[in-house]
């Protein structure tokens, strides 16, 4: 079974109309391979937190990223000789395969979740504690908004950024249906309550 750990939790707030945000960064482990989805934008706290496992970034196999937001991306400086997966192409200089269905040599599986930004992709990974969805922002919040975890007030937040509500609304409750636990882009793992 796969290993997941949040390294770094996702937050997002407003300091005299200046934005700080860095996506919930996580690793998983999973067939012997190290995959760092979402890296983020804060270089010196993914250093440390990949320090603190042992870890440094020539130990990462896979770098997944959810969807294109630069916060989400900008610490792909630090892995510039790593291959760069989304939800349907693995990036290797100016080479593009691409691929379907799971990470390929994982259990690790993609799930095309549109809405928030057109490419936007979770990762569904089965774990001792149960199916944990990786869900980057089909659910954030602002570190000043109160994480409300309901089934209703989950497919009702309102994301102020989404490109499409339709298809917004079609992956939250995907996810809702698939997952045990859900760790959002921005805010708190939280528990799909059945
Ligand atoms: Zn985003
Ligand atoms: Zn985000």
């Amino acid at each position: 079974m796969a290993e997941i750990k949040i390294l770094i939790e996702g937050y997002a707030r407003e300091k005299s109309g200046v934005w700080y945000a860095s996506p919930a960064t996580v690793l998983i482990n999973d067939n012997g391979l190290n995959i760092l989805v979402d890296p983020g934008a804060n270089k010196k706290l993914l250093l440390e937190a990949l320090e603190k496992e042992g870890l440094k970034p020539e130990n990462i196999d896979i770098v997944f990223l959810t969807h294109y937001h630069l916060d989400h991306i900008l610490n792909i400086r630090l892995f510039p000789d790593k291959d760069i997966y989304d939800g349907n192409t693995i990036n290797s200089d100016d080479k593009i395969v691409e691929y379907s269905g799971n990470i390929p040599n994982t259990n690790v599986q993609v799930i095309p979740t549109p809405g928030h930004a057109h490419e936007h992709c979770s990762l569904l990974v089965g774990t001792k504690k149960g199916k944990i969805v990786i869900a980057g922002d089909v659910f954030w919040w602002k570190d000043d908004e109160t994480q409300k975890t309901d089934k209703e007030s989950l497919m009702k937040h309102k994301d102020p950024y989404v490109k499409d509500k339709e298809a917004l609304t079609e992956s939250r409750k995907k996810l809702l249906e698939i997952a045990d636990y859900i760790i959002p882009g921005h805010g708190k793992m939280f528990k799909i309550e059945k």
